[in-house]
């Protein structure tokens, strides 16, 4: 538990919450969207404070990130929350955890110094602030981010896309890389599906952007939910266009989860419409997810050559010189060294 950051005192004793979009305003006693955070006697709480759900070393690439560091290790940390709600959500329980006002957060205690001791020890170059919403346990990643940018490491956020600007000017000069939930391209969809909003979303990914972390997009396409032509095309014409062409998009096959029982998985010809639509906005660096033998290489946009071969979550070739095609070298976006 600690004092929360990011937020602002009223008369009343209620207070507003500037850590994510949502800009919960929260009488005493209450919490916000996200459930972590409690107004106790007119001030902001984290409840989650250093109260690690998940640890585990990954390869950058599982987060995804394809153009950072590839065949690393990151290591990566979850304490429990989020501010959205996805019916299709994969870690429903400890992202939407709720102790229903118990005051029981779980959790191993951990201190950021011992998380980057571990990050360290274990041989990772990062560390993933993932698995969960980082945006709503800030505190806990700000303390730790700052230990391991003086480490060495890089910071890494996995995240919905949420989070102000107040907040993220604060992390923004130790914070390298997010991976970010574009989920699809409508607000109705977001609305009702993910209990967000779109406008913010994309707003918050310009943000990003125009603070130059380096970012890939990712979005699940769900049948029936998103994977239409007006979503797929609106994703990859704002990538293409307010972004950059070098933005890497990873387009995600869905399978039943959570409060999404009832549908089946992505059909195969969803992904190639993604696909399509990636291709015909122009896009340089396009990924399938959760396909055996799908397209998960990266390529050379100028002489086609494979500069990182993947299969799965391994990278199987490497062939960039300096952050440049091994054939012909033009320049590869990204964070390579
Ligand atoms: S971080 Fe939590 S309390 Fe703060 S605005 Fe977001 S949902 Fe509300």
């Amino acid at each position: 538990m600690s004092t929360a950051l990011c937020y602002e005192r009223h008369d009343d004793r209620s207070v507003g919450c500037r850590l994510c979009r949502h800009r919960c305003r929260i009488s005493a006693g209450g919490r916000g969207v996200c459930r972590v955070r409690e107004n106790r006697d007119g001030d902001l709480i984290s409840l989650v404070y250093g109260l690690v759900v998940a640890e585990q070393v990954d390869p950058i690439e599982k987060k995804p990130l394809f153009h950072l560091l590839p065949g690393s290790r990151s290591y990566s940390l979850a304490a429990v929350g989020c501010n959205f709600r996805c019916r299709h959500c994969q870690n429903a329980a400890i992202a939407q955890y709720d102790d229903q006002g118990s005051g029981g957060m779980p959790g191993r205690p951990l201190q950021p110094a011992e998380a980057v001791r571990r990050a360290l020890s274990a041989g990772c170059r990062s560390i993933a602030y993932t698995y969960t919403e980082p945006t709503v346990w800030f505190e806990y990643a700000l303390a730790t981010a700052r230990l391991a940018a003086e480490a060495g490491l890089y910071n890494i956020f996995v995240t919905n896309g949420y989070i102000t600007p107040e907040a993220l000017t604060m992390i923004a000069p130790v914070l390298h890389a997010a991976n970010i939930d574009l989920k699809g391209f409508s607000e109705a969809f977001y609305r009702r599906v993910c209990g967000g909003r779109l406008s913010e979303v994309l707003d918050c990914i310009r943000d990003y952007r125009r603070r130059g972390i380096w970012i890939e997009l990712t979005t699940l396409v769900i049948p029936g939910e998103n994977d239409d032509q007006q979503q797929l095309h609106g994703i990859a014409r704002f990538i293409a266009d307010e972004l950059g062409p070098d933005t890497p998009w990873h387009i995600s096959r869905f399978f039943p989860c959570h409060l999404m029982q009832d549908r089946p998985p992505t059909p195969l010809q969803a992904l190639e419409r993604a696909l399509e639509a990636g291709d015909r906005a122009g896009l340089r660096y396009i990924y399938e997810g959760n396909v055996p033998h799908g397209r998960e290489s990266t390529r050379c946009p100028h002489c086609g050559a494979v500069v990182v071969g993947r299969t799965g979550y391994a990278v199987t070739r490497l062939t960039l010189r300096d952050g440049a095609c091994g054939a012909c070298g033009a320049p590869i976006a990204g964070i390579w060294g």
